[in-house]
């Protein structure tokens, strides 16, 4: 999606004036990317329908940039089609124990999110959670379940063998009354395909706790599935809130886009890793920028505030959103980067490095790439660093020697920073600047 709708905006700027049929042209190429990004078709035509509507009109036609009213309104859209602007917390409105169901297909991620929310509810609201396994298919599941409540030092329910999921259901409710739980998260099995024994077992297990919460776990990586596994569960169950797992992989969030409108809950939670703190609020308006390959600049900008130096995040992001980020900037967010967690995480943020992503192996990685253009950027001058543009051939030369590099390692680095520039530039066209503000903040 984010490559052609580049495209899009682009060809739109550029023309200056914008008619109704660039309009419908450009619709035409938004339904297509959206379609190749796994959106279901009805919420496609949907949303290109209300893009149409909400695009002719004073708004653009008064516009000094159509493609920039176009572009705004296609985001718009693609926000409201979210769920609106703001995430929607977990709803913990029931008397204690508040019971948490959570429901998906086998291997969608419900164990590991079942430790990501209890963790997270212990931690950062004090809640005490009861982590209870209902999953009797496979052996290993009840175990792996208590393994992840150690490690998030969090109680799970003692393994009791040859109990059906209800049984256990009603024993986890129970302890948690009598040992004063505020929070029961129910972790089910999944099948590899919906059936009718598995809709029962859950219907049963939903009908003797109440959840306060039914969790749907599905994989953003699954695409359209997704869109019918949301479907099925919803009709079968009811689904309050769904969590989108895999985040961190190369899904843009087609599917987050059709879950809103098929299952009428909003995505609450999304997952980026495997491990236990890897979970994030669902932000609409920064996975619409996401979907448009505009890159989470919001969730970095938050992140950096969260994680680093708070005043050196905040000098980035300014710079950012002025435009005036040069290569000395980098070289400090290559710095701040290392200090972060998760960095295939934070360069799937980063406008423009989403292919850099790919070449970073976690662990590596301070001894390969980054080191590699620090010593690269260390070998420029001020000037080269300032106004990258003024480095030609001779330039290079020089700065591959210095740096114990190859003209053709600094071409890809100047390269990668163009794009990111680039990218910025569209961001900040687009009116992020607000988002970014408010983030920061
Ligand atoms: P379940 O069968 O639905 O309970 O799925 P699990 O919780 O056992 O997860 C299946 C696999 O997906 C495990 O290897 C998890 O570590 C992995 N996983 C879960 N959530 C995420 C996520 O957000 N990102 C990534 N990369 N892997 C995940
Ligand atoms: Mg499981």
């Amino acid at each position: 999606l984010s490559d052609k709708f580049s495209g899009v905006i682009g060809d739109l700027g550029k023309r200056g004036t914008l008619t109704e049929a660039d309009v419908a042209e450009a619709m035409r190429e938004v339904r297509l990317a959206m379609l190749e990004a796994d959106v279901a078709l009805p919420v496609v035509k949907d949303f290109v329908n209300k893009v149409k509507e909400r695009s002719v009109g004073a708004e653009v036609l008064e516009s000094i940039s159509p493609g920039q009213a176009v572009a705004k309104i296609v985001n718009d859209a693609l926000i409201d089609a979210l769920g609106g602007a703001g995430a929607v917390p977990l709803n913990l409105n029931a008397a204690p124990p508040v019971p948490i169901l959570m429901v998906g297909l086998q291997g969608s991620g419900k164990t590991t999110t079942s430790g990501k929310i209890a963790l997270r509810l212990a931690t950062r609201e004090r809640k005490k959670v009861l982590l209870a396994s209902l999953d009797t298919q496979r052996p290993a599941a009840q175990l792996q379940l208590q393994q992840l409540a150690e490690r998030a030092k969090v109680a799970s329910l003692p393994i009791i063998a040859g109990q059906t999921p209800v049984e256990i259901a009603n024993r986890a409710m129970d302890t948690a009354r009598r040992e004063g739980y505020d929070v029961v998260i129910l972790d089910t099995a999944g099948r590899l395909s919906i059936d009718e024994a598995l809709m029962d077992e859950v219907r049963q297990i939903r009908d003797v706790t109440h959840p306060a919460e039914t969790l749907l776990v599905v994989d953003a990586m699954t695409g359209q599935d997704a869109v019918n596994t949301a479907k099925l569960f919803n009709e079968a169950v009811g689904v309050s809130g769904v969590v989108m797992t895999r985040m961190d992989g190369d899904a843009r969030g087609g599917a987050a886009l059709s879950m809103r409108a098929i299952t009428g809950a909003p995505i609450k939670l999304t997952g980026s890793g495997e491990k236990l703190d890897a979970l994030e609020e669902f932000h609409p308006e920064r996975v619409a920028g996401r979907i448009l390959g505009l890159g989470d600049i919001a969730g970095l900008v938050e992140k950096a505030a969260d994680t680093l130096d708070q005043e050196e995040g905040e000098r980035l992001a300014k710079k950012m959103m002025a435009g005036k980020f040069d290569l000395d900037d980098y070289v400090s967010q290559i710095k701040q980067i290392q200090k972060m967690g998760s960095i295939s995480g934070i360069l799937g943020m980063l406008p423009g490095m989403g292919k850099m992503k790919d070449m970073v192996d976690e662990k590596k990685l301070d001894t390969t790439i980054f080191k590699k253009h620090q010593a690269i950027i260390s070998s420029m001058t001020k000037a080269e660093r300032k106004t990258p543009d003024i480095i030609k051939a001779s330039r290079k030369k020089r700065i591959a020697a210095g740096s114990g590099t190859t003209v053709q390692e600094v071409n890809k680095l100047l390269k990668q920073f163009d794009d990111m520039s680039t990218m910025m530039k569209r961001v900040n066209k687009l009116g992020l600047k607000g988002l970014m503000r408010q983030a920061s903040a």
